[in-house]
């Protein structure tokens, strides 16, 4: 295991390992042919993993542009210094248009209304405002319905204030090798690209495969790929796994704060829902909790490892903090450990030893996924990266 420094204010932190990031850019990047072009996926502050350190890392290692969900996360991204093309994977409000021209972002746009309105912004500041067409083939959440692409190119492209440089859907079920709605979304895609051609229009990049796609719809590249979670060494669905090495780079850790033997019977937490049942059993309490994307659905329910081993997480987990137990004899599944000390380091998700939880494990207990995990650990933990 990576020792990390631990932050000076705190005694739990997110592990972020930048060799990881590095590594599993370049595998996405080593799958693609010449030419087509690597969109990574840097939204929710890098799922997690903090965009102002990992977008260069990525730049680094293959990257060819960016893209996030909101206006905020692309300035973010500019004040990191990033210089690559950043596409906003929203049509954000009207009012957000001068922030795009200002920072260089492109917009994902499907109403008219906000285009012409960027058009107009751009034309007045002598420029051109580019943009990204975003097409609904079948998810049924931000686009033009594919039939009207030809329809809306129609209508904005009188505008010099306008350029389209690229067009792109995503898919609802790529993570499901063989699916039909896949193949739907797909030929409604390949259909209204082939159909603004026809119609003599530009479509600019064309790209609609996210994680999952790039590995498991190898036809689907076009000109670019936008991947996301993959990155992050996670894999979207079981059926990646067989196709790409990827290596997580986000583990949570956090040093023991306190740690006691109380007598039978004492209660562990609010609500009491853990009592003591022997007397060879410590509870050791770590400074991480529902706040910090410790769900408190995983009361009761999760483990950490410490000096190797898996303990159980016992009693309801607190907004900041949550205790775990550590068992002196074998009991169940929980082979004894000597007893531990405060200071001692504590893993959330990750390895230690032969020992690893992953954000798999962590999602199922939570009934989520795991991009939800990573995104939830990275809104209050502080980051060490290394
Ligand atoms: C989030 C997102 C992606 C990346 O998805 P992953 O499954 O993480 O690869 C790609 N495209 C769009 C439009 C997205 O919203």
């Amino acid at each position: 295991m990576a020792e990390s420094r631990c932050p000076d204010t705190r005694w739990a932190w997110v592990e972020v390992s930048r060799s990881a990031i590095r590594h599993n850019t370049r595998e996405y990047k080593k799958r693609l042919a010449r030419g087509v072009k690597l969109m990574c996926v840097v939204k929710a502050d890098a799922y997690g993993h903090g965009a102002a350190v990992c977008a260069p890392l990525m730049a680094a290692s293959g990257a060819d542009a960016f893209a996030v969900a909101t206006v905020r996360e692309g300035i973010a991204l500019r004040e990191a210094e990033v210089s690559k093309p950043i596409l906003v994977l929203s049509q954000p409000p009207a009012t957000a248009i001068p922030d795009l021209l200002a920072y260089d972002l492109m917009p994902s746009v499907y109403t008219t209304e906000f285009a012409l309105a960027f058009g107009e912004y751009a034309a007045a500041g002598g420029r051109q405002g580019a943009y990204h067409l975003a097409l609904d083939t079948g998810m049924t959440r931000i686009g033009v319905p594919w039939a009207e692409a030809v329809e809306f190119r129609r209508a904005v492209d009188f505008h010099s204030g306008l350029v389209c440089a690229g067009t792109f859907t995503h898919f609802a079920t790529a993570d499901v090798p063989g699916d039909w709605d896949w193949e739907l979304q797909r030929s409604h895609f390949d259909e209204a690209v082939a159909a603004l051609r026809d119609a003599g229009f530009d479509p600019g990049l064309v790209h609609c495969d996210n994680t999952p796609s790039v590995v498991l719809h190898k036809d689907t590249h076009y000109d670019m790929v936008r991947v996301g979670i993959g990155l992050y060494g996670l894999h979207p669905c079981e059926p990646s796994r067989d196709h790409i090495d990827l290596e997580p780079a986000m583990a949570v850790r956090a040093r023991v704060t306190r740690c006691g033997w109380p007598p039978v019977g004492t209660g562990v937490s609010y609500g009491m829902t853990w009592r003591v049942t022997t007397s060879s059993v410590q509870v050791a309490t770590i400074p991480v909790g529902y706040a910090d994307g410790y769900g408190r659905i995983l009361s009761n329910r999760a483990e950490v490892l410490c000096r190797g081993r898996r303990h159980r997480q016992v009693g309801n987990v607190c907004m900041d903090q949550c205790m775990f137990a550590v068992e002196v004899n074998q009991v169940r599944q929980y082979r004894p450990c000597g007893p531990v000390e405060e200071g001692d380091l504590v893993t959330l998700m990750g390895v230690d030893g032969d020992e690893e939880i992953t954000a798999e494990e962590l999602a199922e207990l939570s009934g989520t996924i795991n991009y939800e995990v990573v995104c939830d650990f990275g809104l209050r933990l502080e980051k060490v990266y290394v």
